[in-house]
């Protein structure tokens, strides 16, 4: 059977895999309950029974309460989801690349990244002027594009493809938290000694997803989001694969992503819904699961607009960050020798964290 697991092929954890979900938005427990008042018989026009309301009452009042709960729910319903690559202005006129649009709740959407800053917006549409120029030719000197073509280029490397650190002389390094599907708990330490970190000012971190951890992980979602909200963290949600297969026994070429039979287009797309569901912004980064992938997978990426986030140190396998790096660890309890080793550094301040879009550029 296959079981989800950490990046590490030595880690010992494992969830059970569940079965992609059904439908969107979250479950039923994200919903908060409601008392059920029955309609008083003044708010009902002429015609309409007090004793026996008429299936037209009914509808309306089920309508009127599936609204409430919409507005007060923490899922939006996202459909008609598709993959764009167009140029866009916003209403400064600034540059963006529409890269996915889809209907929120049942209004028109654009997942939109700013080019130059590597930035990414959930935006109603009417706040978008697509140009109906191709993106690629209209911004292709732009750091977005210039990156998609970069870490989509020969070699094709079966572990570690894609950025591993920065392409610019940063000046700090860029702290990455894989959250692959667990049943172990949450690091929530390694996030309030990043929060410590800002004094103030929130704190840099890019957390990258995986669907089965997301949705089996409410609370510890409100937490970032709440974090995120107080100003104590700013989050670049890094796309990690929806079910993040993972069999011990299969061979990398064959394991992960590269499981035969697996739907590479599905597996990045649910969990971007998931995202945009929870009101979350998904940045133009991805991280393969094991960091393992091939060339189809890395020129597939690069048709979803994706760049490839790998790492240059990866703590608990011995590698030490230096100015630039993309720091790995797990944040989903499956790897604790990466949190120890990470959390003196962050408590001392030998690192300065920034956020993983500015990796990017000159
Ligand atoms: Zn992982």
């Amino acid at each position: 059977m296959k079981r989800c697991a950490p990046c590490s092929s030595s880690a010992a954890m494992h969830a059970e895999l569940s079965g992609r979900p059904a439908r969107l938005p979250a479950a039923p427990s994200d919903r908060p309950s409601l008392s059920l008042a029955e309609p008083s018989a003044t708010s009902v026009g002429p015609g309409f029974s007090r004793a026996a309301p008429s299936p037209l009452l009914s509808l309306l009042f089920f309508t009127l309460l599936a609204l409430a709960l919409a507005s007060v729910g923490q899922a939006a319903e996202i459909a008609d989801y598709r993959v764009i690559r167009q140029a866009a202005s916003d209403a400064a006129g600034r540059q963006m690349v529409a890269i996915r649009s889809f209907t929120a709740d049942g209004v028109p959407h654009l997942l939109a990244v700013d080019p130059v800053a590597l930035t990414s917006y959930d935006l109603p549409a009417s706040q978008l002027k697509l140009s109906g120029a191709s993106a690629d030719a209209a911004l292709s000197s732009t750091p977005y594009l210039k990156a998609l073509t970069r870490y989509s280029s020969p070699p094709y490397r079966l572990q570690n493809a894609g950025a591993i650190r920065a392409e610019n002389a940063a000046d700090g390094v860029f702290l990455t938290v894989d959250l692959c599907p667990s049943k172990r708990p949450f690091e929530r330490g390694l996030f309030e000694a990043a929060c410590a970190l800002g004094h103030g000012a929130p704190t840099p971190v890019a957390v990258a997803v995986s669907g089965v951890w997301l949705v089996s992980h409410p609370d510890e979602i409100a937490y970032l989001k709440a974090e995120s909200a107080a100003g104590r963290l700013a989050i670049t949600w890094v796309n990690h694969s929806y079910h993040h297969v993972y069999d011990p026994k299969v061979a990398l070429a064959q394991n992960f992503l590269l499981t035969p039979g697996t739907d590479f287009s599905a597996e990045v797309l649910d969990l971007e819904r998931q995202l945009l569901a929870r009101g979350l912004a998904p940045s133009p980064f991805f991280r393969f699961p094991g960091l393992v992938s091939d060339q189809a997978a890395v020129l597939r990426l690069r048709e979803l607009s994706l760049i490839p986030i790998g790492s240059d140190a990866w703590l608990a396998k011995g590698e030490s960050p230096r100015k630039g790096s993309f720091i790995l660890v797990h944040g989903n309890g499956n790897e604790p020798k990466g949190i120890k080793l990470l959390l003196p550094m962050l408590k001392s301040k030998q690192l300065r964290l920034l956020p993983l879009p500015a990796a990017f550029g000159d």
